[in-house]
């Protein structure tokens, strides 16, 4: 998954001249009238076109990305946003309950194209979910995935062990497990879906098709995302560029993306140290000196939000690349600022995991800095499904003090100022019509 030259990763390029490109982006409407058809259905082959690495016939859908763009006044408020301006992109409505599945879709199709029987990960939970979900969905291959121990929460491990995955729990956290699963498929000739794969970001360039859609294909002014790995910025990034290459949309939107503080190196390279793609010629050395940096220290990724709990982001080239594309920026928010944002978005009608939250979190924290205006239209992508962490939604509600002080207490976060508390009540009719006059 790396050029044997320069030891970076490889990136999907199209001879677009040669290819059919539709006029407008309003084309792909007339996909929505024959959704009997699987990859019309599918919220990632609709866009065939702009990923057109594989003959659609050969390409293989559970029906992913049937999501939702919503406004959200809640949240607009929350953020300091104008009403009607601020959007959700909730890709917690996929078939594995994350955004992951975009990307799957396009990598487990080209490790069928190339004829591959198994295929690995290392994850924080659903890049590992999603992969288990294809494979016992479409019986296509077998799963193999590598996890961190005791980094994972409940919902994702629940949904690798039921769909049948085989399941490599490595002493150690995701930065130690993604640098086994290299080696392991190197060695063993196993297909590897992490995002080190080009073609799970041509899926996740979906996610922008639809938002665009979900807009009446008008451009957004800024595009908000959680940074974990970097592989969702670096695919949103691409993604606007070639349409606006090919000449698909006038203007790209501006892309923020939100570290949490305890897992800050884009952060840190971007915003502090000065790192740029420098138009194809970044300064690599402070990535390396970061990280040797955080080595001698012994400095390891911590955060409430497990999604981006990730020191070493593997796109990180390709991130630089599309900051540089799309005029973005990069944020980090506390684990206090992300829990207290998941609760507005839970509030607010949807829910999501505490890492989609960090979207949330850095969009108030850019309007707070007058770098988002509030009339500005701005989409938070909401990564995963409300379910998938359980533990810290009910640590952040609860009323017992050992409780939230085990799960958050030892990230710092202090207080839920948004908790919604269960009231308890004795097995007595008189006591809990009392309680709920009470309180309702
Ligand atoms: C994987 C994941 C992220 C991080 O996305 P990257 O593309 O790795 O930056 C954020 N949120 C959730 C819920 C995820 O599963």
């Amino acid at each position: 998954m790396a050029c044997d030259r320069c030891g970076d990763l490889l990136d999907v390029v199209y001879d677009w001249d040669r290819l059919r490109v539709p006029g407008s982006l309003r084309d792909f409407e007339a996909k929505w009238a024959r959704r009997d058809n699987p990859h019309h259905f599918s919220g990632v082959w609709r866009f065939h076109d702009l990923l057109p690495f594989v003959p659609v016939e050969q390409c293989i859908t559970i029906g992913e990305g049937q999501t939702l763009l919503l406004p959200s006044e809640g949240v607009a408020r929350y953020t300091g946003i104008k009403p009607g301006r601020l959007f959700l992109q909730y890709e917690g409505m996929n078939p594995s309950g994350s955004f992951k599945d975009n990307g799957m879709s396009a990598a487990f199709t080209h490790a069928r194209f190339v004829g591959a029987s198994r295929a690995a990960c290392a994850s924080t939970g659903n890049t590992s979910a999603s992969l288990a979900l294809y494979c016992s969905a479409t019986k296509l291959m077998r799963a193999v995935i590598f996890i961190g121990s005791g980094k994972i929460s409940y919902g994702k491990l629940s949904q690798a062990l039921d769909y049948g995955a085989l399941t490599v729990q490595i002493n150690g956290d995701f930065d130690d497990a993604m640098a086994r699963v290299k080696e392991v498929s190197s060695q063993l000739g196993i297909y590897l879906v992490n995002s080190v794969n080009p073609f799970r970001l041509e899926g996740q360039k979906t996610i922008m098709y639809r938002v665009l859609e979900g807009l009446r294909w008008e451009v957004p002014d800024w595009v908000v995302v959680p940074g974990g790995n970097l592989g969702n910025s670096s695919a949103f990034g691409k993604a606007f560029h070639e349409l606006k290459e090919l000449g698909l949309i006038d203007r790209v939107p501006r892309l923020a993306v939100i570290n949490a503080a305890g897992a800050r190196t884009l952060h840190e390279l971007v915003e502090m140290r000065g790192l740029t793609w420098n138009h194809g010629k970044p300064k690599l050395e402070t990535a390396s000196t970061y990280y040797d940096e955080m080595d001698s220290k012994g400095i390891r990724a911590d955060t409430i939000a497990s999604a981006i709990e990730i020191n070493r982001p593997v796109n990180l080239n390709k991130c630089i690349r599309a900051l540089e594309w799309c005029g973005g920026v990069v944020r980090k928010v506390t684990d206090q600022e992300i829990l207290d944002a998941k609760a507005q978005v839970g509030a607010s009608g949807l829910g999501c995991e505490p890492a989609s939250a960090a979207s949330v979190a850095g969009t108030k924290a850019l309007v707070a800095e007058g770098v988002i205006a509030p009339d500005d239209r701005v989409v938070c992508i909401l990564t995963g499904h409300q379910l998938k962490d359980p533990t810290a939604t009910v640590a952040y509600h609860t009323t017992d003090q050992e409780q939230f002080n085990k799960v958050l207490g030892s990230r710092g976060v202090r207080r839920a100022a948004f908790a919604n508390r269960a009231v308890a009540v004795p097995n007595n009719l008189d006591e809990i019509i009392k309680a709920i006059r009470l309180y309702s």
